[in-house]
């Protein structure tokens, strides 16, 4: 990735610096968060109030309220002042200028929320409130007067902590732990551990015993990474700080226990889930990192083609109705849920969802944990939602008939449901509701559409291999569908795989996309799934008002470069023809 570049010379002799100079000329914040179509006149009514009510900044309130992201204040602060915009994620340690932090001391920018950097040799200062001038005057005494740049304020704060982080001597934990350990080290060992899975974006984190190590893995984008072995002799006490921090009994290491804890690390306060199994070697530990602070990427963020997002937009505005999301585990269906559901949180609609676990925590939405033992059941949540007037409710997930009524019900009086269903295609969806006995009649009357989704591990821009498809190797039809008729290239064309890894990537892959497919119901398909067409047929007649698979959605993502055929094949199933193996239907996606 590119440094962002620097910031501009600073035209006026100095940046803005008191708010009260030329605040009148100023356009204000939420004039401009309208007029960049980020928040509407109603929210910012009710967050105005809301702000007079408690003192907090505008900005504050806009991002407790979840009516705006944070980078979405950041950017529009940056217009208001004047100020070059550092998104969080183009923000590293690599771009702190080092000397500076040295010279202020990284706890007084703690406490300031500053941070001084070297953009392409440029010295300048990291500011995330243009209207603390308390901060920036404090540092500004020692190092002299910079140029700013504005970011948000959980960047600002990531940064400061990694860079606490480092001074940490892991070595000499990890080295103490080989021999002896007292009981204030394992913590600090189980910190760090915690805290870099955080930095690697680890989603858990696996503490396995085995006979002679326990072995520490990360699960990064889906594949897990080992992090570190430690004698097998120091399990227990590192079971024991876990136990405690959850809340379960100690001296029980044989039974199976669950739990939960906070965690407050790189500026955020991390919700970890524990999950704890007996093995005949000791307890098998899962932490699971949930991030409430993380924001929500938006649907564009999360990768799915301009066709695929104009489908989903199109379903998210029916006032009613029920909408499907399905995939296998792992496949990012929760996380497509919260950002459809950010997207319809207006300010005026009000949602309710009930959920196995609550996932995301979503600010300004009522969220529900389902709790068999207190028989809050999705069903029976569904049910008493129906009191409480809601306009659209999310329900985790439909596994049984009971559940499935509901939330047929619940569409059919007036209300957009939202949830999953465990299936492989958007199709075959429509059979898992006939399977928990919902009648065609209903099926075709009330669901709007379903959406079926993967994740690819995208290729490292940074590292990635040129490479070539020889189009003849592809299935006829899928190459079709992908270049259109008659446009399918005669000769082999350029693509790309995974390099060997570098400094910006893990073995040559750099996050993750979405691969998706999007069946938005109209007459012809209403009528269709009435009368119980094949599977086969409804693909056929979506595909005349352009519908397309998640196999063409996956050549496509081969052919912009973004993951490599392979990744492609290995998840969503063969595309190509291969010498050894006979031929399987492209349209047919493979678990
Ligand atoms: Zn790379």
């Amino acid at each position: 990735m590119a440094n962002p570049r620097p910031p501009p010379p600073v035209a006026e002799p100095a940046p803005p610096r008191r708010a009260t100079h030329s605040m009148a000329s100023r356009p204000r914040l939420g004039d401009m968060l309208i007029a960049a179509g980020l928040l509407n006149q109603q929210k910012l009514d009710q967050a105005v109030s809301m702000s007079k009510r408690t003192g907090d900044r505008l900005g504050d309130t806009l991002i407790k309220s979840g009516f705006c992201r944070p980078e979405d204040i950041a950017q529009a602060l940056s217009k208001q002042f004047h100020i070059d915009y550092i998104a969080p994620r183009q923000l590293s340690t690599s771009i702190v200028d080092r000397e500076a932090v040295k010279a202020v001391g990284v706890k007084v920018l703690e406490e300031k929320r500053v941070l001084p950097l070297l953009l392409n040799g440029q010295p300048c200062l990291l500011i995330c409130d243009p209207l603390d001038t308390e901060g920036t005057d404090k540092v500004e005494s020692v190092l002299g007067k910079r140029p700013y740049a504005i970011t948000t304020p959980s960047g600002v704060e990531m940064i400061l902590q990694i860079l606490a982080f480092e001074t940490v001597d892991a070595d000499r934990i990890i080295e103490s732990a080989r021999e002896s350990i007292e009981a204030g080290e394992v913590k600090t060992l189980f910190q760090y551990l915690l805290g870099k899975a955080v930095l690697e974006r680890a989603s858990d984190v696996h503490i396995e015993p085995t006979g002679v190590t326990t072995v520490v893995r990360y699960r990064v984008d889906g594949e897990l990474r080992t992090a570190l072995s430690l004698p097998r002799s120091r399990h227990e006490n590192l079971a024991n700080v876990i136990f405690g921090m959850a809340g379960v009994d100690l001296s029980d290491f044989g039974r199976l226990h669950d739990g939960r804890f906070t965690f407050h690390f790189a500026g955020r306060k991390l919700d970890i889930r524990f999950a704890a199994s007996p093995t005949v070697e000791g307890p098998m530990m899962v932490l699971r990192i949930l991030d409430d602070t993380r924001s929500l990427a938006t649907l564009e963020e999360l990768g799915y083609t301009s066709w695929n997002l104009n489908a989903i937009n199109q379903l998210l505005r029916y006032p009613y109705g029920l909408v499907l999301v399905v995939g296998p585990t792992g496949s990012g269906k929760t996380t497509t849920l919260y950002s459809c559901l950010s997207r319809i949180n207006d300010g005026a609609t009000k949602i309710l969802t009930v959920e196995d676990p609550v996932e995301i925590r979503m600010p300004s939405i009522q969220q529900v944990q389902v709790n068999e033992k207190a028989e809050v059941t999705f069903a029976r949540s569904v049910r008493a939602f129906l009191r409480q007037d809601p306009d659209v409710i999310l329900v985790g997930e439909v596994r049984d008939e009971e559940t499935a009524r509901e939330a047929f019900r619940a569409a059919n009086t007036g209300h957009l449901v939202l949830t999953t269903l465990h299936a492989n295609t958007a199709v075959e969806a429509l059979g898992r509701l006939f399977d928990l006995d919902m009648d065609p009649y209903q099926v075709s009357t009330t669901l709007l559409g379903s959406l079926a989704q993967r994740l690819l591990r995208k290729l490292c821009p940074n590292c990635k291999k040129r490479s070539s498809l020889n189009p003849a190797l592809l299935f006829p039809e899928l190459a079709e569908n992908v270049f259109g008729a008659g446009r399918v290239p005669t000769k082999p064309f350029e693509v790309w795989e995974a390099g060997k890894g570098c400094t910006q990537c893990s073995g040559g892959h750099s996050g993750r996309t979405v691969v998706a497919e999007v069946l938005a119901l109209d007459a012809e398909l209403r009528e269709a799934i009435y009368a119980r067409a094949s599977n086969e047929k409804l693909v056929q007649t979506a595909r005349k008002r352009g519908f397309r698979t998640m196999m063409d959605n996956a050549l496509w993502l081969v052919v912009k470069g973004i993951v490599s055929l392979q990744e492609a094949e290995a998840t969503c199933g063969p595309m190509t023809t291969a010498p050894a193996k006979p031929a399987e239907k492209p349209s047919e996606v493979r678990r």
